[in-house]
């Protein structure tokens, strides 16, 4: 082979090589950053969990709004979290499950519990995850988003069981 002819198929093999490198990370990049999004508002989460079980602990109760259901504001108005901290990183407050009970936070008597106590909206993220307390460990549930609307309808009811 020519040596001129070898050099043009070493740099067209290098052009290619750059091309495929360059869409690879085009295309992975946004996943990677929404990951990361989603990361940072499972570990925000965390700490409203902790906040609403401090809570509970204290006053022997779920925080509650004027309505009596289950609410994330008493939390914000004692400064128990930052209001920063009640959001998620696309600036939407958290949702809390309104039908929450002390039992459920407290995991008093049910370690073998399911019931989420709050989620991040679908609309916010490509997936979207839930928390819950079992054993008095705080789990992430990731909802599927094929059933994320029947989920969404039953979470709003505050029905507490996956
Ligand atoms: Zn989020």
């Amino acid at each position: 082979m020519q040596p001129r002819k070898y050099f043009q198929i070493v740099v067209n093999v290098c052009l290619v090589v750059c091309v495929v490198v360059c869409l690879a990370l085009v295309f992975q990049v946004p996943s990677q950053r929404q990951t990361a999004l989603r990361f940072a508002c499972a570990e925000r989460m965390k700490q409203v969990v902790l906040a609403i079980h401090a809570y509970t602990e204290l006053k022997g109760d779920v925080p509650r709004n004027s309505e009596g259901k289950a609410s994330l504001l008493p939390l914000i108005d004692d400064r128990r979290i930052e209001p920063s901290d009640a959001k998620c990183t696309h600036g939407r407050l958290f949702v809390i499950n309104p039908g929450l009970e002390v039992a459920d936070v407290l995991d008093l008597d049910r370690p073998r519990s399911t019931t989420w106590l709050v989620h991040d909206e679908q609309s916010l993220h490509e997936g979207t995850y839930a928390l819950f307390v079992r054993g008095g460990v705080i789990l992430v549930y990731k909802v599927d988003p094929e059933e994320y609307r029947e989920w969404l309808c039953e979470f709003s009811r505050g029905e507490r069981e996956f």
